[in-house]
C-alpha cells in the first residue's frame, strides 16, 4: 500500500475538559474546591484504628505531606467518633490543615447524632447507600446522615461500592430485567444498579435540603472495564462532582497498573474530579505509596504537577555498573524529600524536569530536553559525565563524587530559577 505524505500537522491531545459542578470542602478558614475547574484532587485513607489518636494523627500527617489533599478516616465505633475532635486538634496544632473525611457504614446516623463534635470537626462525610440500613430503616437513617450534613454545613460523598450494593435495588432491577424481551447481561444490570443507587441517593439528599453542589458521587468497582463503563454512564447522566477510584485494586504492580489503566482512560475523557488509589500495602510498605501513585497518574497525564519529574532511561547492556541506577534513585529520593520545604520556598519547582541518563546514545539529547540533565558514561566511554542546563552543556563531572556534585548543581539551579520567583535570595 502506498503511504501518503503528511498534509497537516498531527493533532496534539490533552485531557478533555470536565463539566461537573463544584463542591467546597471547608475547614476553619481553609477552603478546598472539588469539581468544576478545580484541579483534580488527591485523596487517601488511613489504615489505623481511628480510636488510636496518636497513630492516626501520625499517618494523616504522612499522607498529607506526601501530597494527599483529603484524608479519609474510618468512623465505625463510639470510640473512633470520640477520637475525631482530638485528632483534628492535634493536626491543627502541628499546622496540618488537611481536611478529614469520615467514612461511615451501618451506624453513621447514630454516631453523627451522638457525637456532635465529631460531626462538626469532620470536613466531609462519606455515606454508602448500601450500608445505611435495610428496609424501612434505609430512608430514615440516610435522612439522619443528611440532616447532620445540613446541620454542620458539610458536603457528602455518596459512595456506592459493588461489594456493598443496595440488594433491594439490585433485586428489583433483576426482576425488571426478567420482563424484557431481550434481557440485559447480568453485568449491565449491575452497572445500572450502581449508577441508579448513586444518582437516586443524591437526588434524595437534594430533596432533603442539600445543595447539589455539596454532593460528590462515586461508584467503585474492582474491574478496569467495569469502572470505565460505570463512570461513563454516571458522567452522562448527572453533573455532580465525581470521586474516582478502582476499589480493592490489590497489591504492588497489579494494583498500580489496574488503577492507572482505568483512571487514566476516564481522566483523559474529562471524567473524575478527585481520585484515590486503593492499594493494599505490602508488609512494611508505607501507606503513602497510594498517594505517590495518585500524584504520578495526574502528573503523567499533564493534569497537575506535584514534584519535579526525573526522566531516566531503563539502562541496558551499555550500563554495566549500578552507578547509573543509584544516581537516578538518589536524585529522585532527594527531590521528593525536598518537596515539603521547596513547595513553599520555590513556587513552581514542581514543574522542574531532571534527566539522568545512562550513556551517550540518548543521554545528551534527553538531557538537553530537560531543565537539568546528566549523561553518565556507559561501558567503554570516557569516565566523564556531561551536565546540561537549559539545553546547554554546562560542565562535566568526573570521579567518585558525581552524585553529590550533581545534586548540588540541581539545588543551585532550583535556587537560581525558583528562588528568584519567590523573592528569596
Ligand atoms: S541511553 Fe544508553 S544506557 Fe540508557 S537505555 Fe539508551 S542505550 Fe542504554
Amino acid at each position: 500500500m502506498q503511504m501518503s505524505e503528511a498534509g497537516a500537522p498531527i493533532p496534539m491531545v490533552a485531557p478533555a475538559p470536565r463539566h461537573s459542578r463544584q463542591a467546597r470542602v471547608v475547614w476553619g478558614d481553609k477552603v478546598i474546591t472539588v469539581g468544576g475547574d478545580a484541579p483534580v484532587r488527591v485523596q487517601s485513607m488511613t489504615n489505623t484504628d481511628t480510636a488510636d489518636v496518636k497513630a492516626t494523627v501520625m499517618q494523616v500527617r504522612q499522607l498529607a505531606l506526601a501530597g494527599s489533599e483529603f484524608v479519609r478516616i474510618t468512623v465505625n465505633t463510639p470510640e473512633a467518633a470520640a477520637a475525631v475532635p482530638e485528632i483534628r486538634e492535634r493536626l491543627d496544632r502541628m499546622g496540618e490543615f488537611v481536611p478529614l473525611v469520615g467514612d461511615f457504614h451501618y451506624n453513621g446516623h447514630r454516631l453523627l447524632t451522638d457525637f456532635p463534635e465529631c460531626a462538626r470537626t469532620l470536613s466531609k462525610y462519606r455515606i454508602n447507600p448500601g450500608n445505611v440500613g435495610k428496609g424501612d430503616k434505609h430512608d430514615k437513617q440516610f435522612a439522619q446522615m443528611i440532616e447532620a450534613a445540613l446541620r454542620w454545613d458539610k458536603p457528602v460523598r455518596i459512595g456506592v461500592n459493588w461489594g456493598s450494593l443496595d440488594q433491594d435495588l439490585l433485586t428489583g432491577l433483576m426482576d425488571e430485567n426478567g420482563t424484557r424481551a431481550q434481557p440485559w447481561d447480568a453485568r449491565q444490570v449491575m452497572y445500572e444498579a450502581l449508577v441508579r443507587s448513586a444518582i437516586s441517593s443524591a437526588r434524595r439528599a437534594e430533596e432533603l435540603g442539600m445543595n447539589g453542589d455539596q454532593v460528590i458521587l462515586s461508584c467503585k468497582v474492582s474491574g478496569v472495564q467495569d469502572l470505565i463503563a460505570v463512570y461513563r454512564a454516571l458522567a452522562k447522566r448527572c453533573d455532580y462532582a465525581l470521586h474516582l477510584g478502582l476499589t480493592e485494586a490489590g497489591m504492588g504492580a497489579k494494583g498500580i497498573v489496574a488503577s492507572t489503566a482505568a483512571m487514566a482512560m476516564l481522566l483523559q475523557e474529562g471524567i473524575g474530579d478527585t481520585i484515590r488509589v486503593s492499594l493494599t500495602p505490602k508488609p512494611g510498605e508505607p501507606r503513602t505509596q497510594e498517594v505517590l501513585v495518585a500524584t504520578e497518574i495526574l502528573q503523567s497525564l499533564g493534569l497537575r504537577a506535584f514534584a519535579p519529574s526525573v526522566t531516566a532511561c531503563p539502562g541496558c547492556g551499555r550500563t554495566t555498573s549500578t552507578t547509573f541506577q543509584e544516581l537516578a534513585k538518589q536524585i529522585d529520593d532527594y527531590l521528593r524529600a525536598q518537596m515539603p520545604l521547596w513547595r513553599t520556598r520555590y513556587p513552581g519547582v514542581e514543574k522542574l524536569r531532571v534527566a539522568v541518563m545512562g550513556c551517550i546514545v540518548n543521554g545528551p539529547g534527553e538531557s538537553k530536553h530537560a531543565d537539568i540533565g546528566i549523561s553518565l558514561p556507559g561501558t567503554g566511554e570516557a569516565p566523564a559525565a556531561p551536565v546540561y542546563i537549559d539545553g546547554q552543556k554546562a560542565t562535566t563531572l568526573r570521579g567518585e563524587h558525581i552524585a553529590t556534585e550533581f545534586q548540588q548543581l540541581v539545588q543551585d539551579y532550583v535556587e537560581r530559577r525558583y528562588g528568584l520567583a519567590a523573592g528569596a535570595t
